[in-house]
């Protein structure tokens, strides 16, 4: 697809609507970097709350105007969070943002003439990997995970002997060393603690054991665990089960666990039920990553934070990355530069087609 005339593609930035979204799709020096290539219409305080007032955009050659005007003056539109009326688009424009396995989304993109770009559909890989929003904010969840599990947590995380005597380091856990649970795993240690890793793919126990960390593999059969592009396997009910009943004897002895166990497209995999929370010690934090997808946790609320009647506390975040909003809305921005850099050519023209692997499955989300 390419515009119809040979000036530069017009991108417009919106401000999210999702209540508590501080992060912002582009910053200014991104915008900057692109201006050969693009022109590029912000909506009024799109960057505010992210630290990135209208002022910067303009300097770095943005028109800041009103949200109408960005949606009808561009092409090509990119936010963060899934478009919240698809109705108020523009048809025949380009829309890039989450949402990609959104199947009624995308019917109603496509009821709107307006194709969609999901950037969960992004391949993993190398080529791909400087575009990558799941890992970039993933890597920022971790991270903040364990800030909230501290700040939450009566105890303290790293050994501290003062005149009064010494206390011992507080042990943590991950579920599921991927991005987010192994940037969880460096920070809990870089504050002290005793750090541990679960994840079904053999392949974490390396990279746990790289941080430092104890990589934990409870004595039962599992299904193989590794499926395409590095994402793991469902397992079967029951050996989700015997899984859980498993994993009870080394989640015990902890303080913090931070659960980040994910299967891209279903329900997060429960690992926590209420049997396991019972055999806790009072005043464990669980911060429960999976919790947009339905958490990891039995007794996770999203967005809220539960106190069980054994003393344990469960947070379960939807959005932390939105937590460190700047450096979110940094890596965002940078994986969207890198994308925006590949699809648009040096004339000014998007070029979404051929067989281009990016191109191809960034699409896939548009097939009924
Ligand atoms: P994710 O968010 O889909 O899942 C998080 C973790 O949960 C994964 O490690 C997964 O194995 C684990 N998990 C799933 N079910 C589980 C269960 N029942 N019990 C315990 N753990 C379970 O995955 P992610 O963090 O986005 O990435 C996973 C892997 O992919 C990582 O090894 C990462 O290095 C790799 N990766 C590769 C690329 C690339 O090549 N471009 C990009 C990003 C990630």
């Amino acid at each position: 697809m390419s515009p119809t005339n040979s000036s530069p593609v017009r991108i417009g930035l919106v401000r999210e609507q999702r209540p508590g979204e501080r992060r912002v799709a582009l910053i200014p020096s991104d915008i900057r970097r692109l201006s050969a290539k693009a022109a590029v219409l912000v909506e009024r305080e799109a960057g505010r709350e992210a630290g990135f007032p209208d002022d910067a955009y303009i300097d770095a050659g943005a028109r800041v105007t009103s949200r109408d005007d960005v949606i009808a003056g561009s092409e090509l539109l990119v936010k963060i969070r899934p478009p919240e009326d698809p109705q108020a688009l523009r048809p025949g424009s380009i829309v890039i943002s989450l949402g990609g396995r959104d199947g009624d989304l995308a019917g109603a993109l496509r009821a709107r003439s307006v194709i969609h770009l999901g950037l969960e559909l992004l391949p993993r890989t190398a080529r791909a990997q400087s575009m990558d929003v799941l890992s970039s904010q993933a890597a920022i969840a971790g991270y903040v995970a364990v800030l909230e599990g501290a700040r939450v947590l009566d105890v303290l995380l790293p050994m501290m002997t003062t005149a009064a005597g010494s206390i011992r380091p507080a042990k943590m856990i991950v579920l599921g060393a991927g991005v987010a649970g192994l940037q969880a795993i460096a920070t809990a240690r870089r504050l002290g603690a005793i750090t541990h890793g679960f994840d079904v793919r053999e392949a974490a126990r390396e990279q746990v054991e790289s941080l430092g960390a104890r990589f934990v593999f409870p004595k039962v059969e599992l299904a193989p665990a590794e499926a395409a592009g590095g994402y793991a396997a469902e397992q079967s009910a029951d050996q989700q089960a015997r899984l859980r009943r498993a994993l009870i004897e080394h989640l015990a002895p902890m303080q913090l666990i931070v659960a980040s166990a994910q299967i891209p497209g279903t329900p997060a995999p429960l690992l926590i039920d209420e049997e396991t929370i019972a055999a806790l010690q009072p005043g464990t934090v669980i911060v429960d990553l999976a919790a947009e997808s339905g958490g990891n946790c039995a007794l996770t609320r999203p967005d809220e934070l539960v106190i069980t009647s054994g003393g344990i506390r469960i947070l379960g975040p939807t959005n932390m990355p939105s937590a460190a909003a700047t450096d979110a809305s940094r890596f965002f921005s940078g994986n969207i530069r890198a994308l925006l850099d590949h699809l648009i050519g040096d004339d000014g023209r998007l070029q979404l087609e051929g067989d281009d692997p990016i191109v191809v499955a960034l699409l896939a989300g548009q097939t009924p």
